[in-house]
Order: C-alpha cells, then structure tokens, then sequence
C-alpha cells in the first residue's frame, strides 16, 4: 500500500513543479491576500479576490504542466527581470546597514560600485576592477 507522499510523488512524476517564478507567485497571492485584509471598497475587495484566484489558477497550471520546455522559458524570462530586482533590492539594504561606517562610490571608467572606509578627508582610492586610481571625498 502506498502512503499519500508516495501517491503525490508518481502523480508529479513527469510534471513541472515548483519554480522561482510559481515561488514569486505563491509570494504574490499572499501578499494580495494580506492587502485585501484592509481594502473595505466591496468592489475593490472583489477584484483583489479575483486576482488572487486567478494567480492561483496560473500557479497551478504552471506546477502541472507537462509542457516543461515551455515552462522552464517562462521561468527564465520572469529571472531576466526578476534576479536584478532582487540584486538591486540587496545591495541598497546592504548599503543602508553599512550607512555608517562606509560610503558607495561609483568608480569612473567601469562604473563598478566600491565601498570605501567613512573617514572624513579625501581620499585616493584603486578600483579592484579595473586598477583605476582617482580620489573620492568624503564629509
Ligand atoms: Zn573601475
């Protein structure tokens, strides 16, 4: 006899599953759900619902799906613009941490972000990218 995980394993055998992109989905529909919590317009709140019934019907379609070459495009799509967001989004949290003790600057030639120490003076700092030299001023 097989247990339910053994059961949902061979139906899922063959189909797409889990992604980054049905992962940001799964996110959004939450989201939604807690938005919804404080929209008190009936219609609005409807259309939120439906949204959210939709992304859903789309989630599962995707994690479904025995199309997986199709799938796996849309995810890489959804990654073009999805990885820079996410990369832009942890570098300003990390230079909001960093706020006090380092500055950002941005090196001339190859535009390459670089940390330098928050000492107040100007200072001559080497691009590890690119060698370049070219002084920055901190106040
Ligand atoms: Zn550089």
């Amino acid at each position: 006899m097989m247990n339910f995980f053994q059961r949902l394993q061979m139906f899922m055998q063959g189909r797409y599953g889990l992604d980054t992109l049905n992962k940001f989905l799964i996110g959004l529909s939450l989201v939604l759900y807690f938005v919804n919590i404080f929209v008190f317009d009936r219609l609005a709140h409807f259309i939120i619902l439906l949204v959210i019934v939709a992304v859903y019907a789309l989630l599962i379609f995707r994690a479904l799906s025995r199309n997986i070459n199709r799938r796996s495009a849309e995810n890489r799509a959804f990654l073009k613009v999805y990885d820079p967001v996410k990369a832009w989004v942890k570098f300003n949290i990390r230079r909001f941490k960093d706020r006090e003790n380092y500055r950002y600057r941005k090196c001339p030639t190859c535009k390459a972000v670089l940390r330098v120490k928050n000492k107040k003076g100007v200072h001559t700092v080497r691009c590890p990218k690119c060698n370049y030299e070219f002084k920055t001023k901190i106040r």
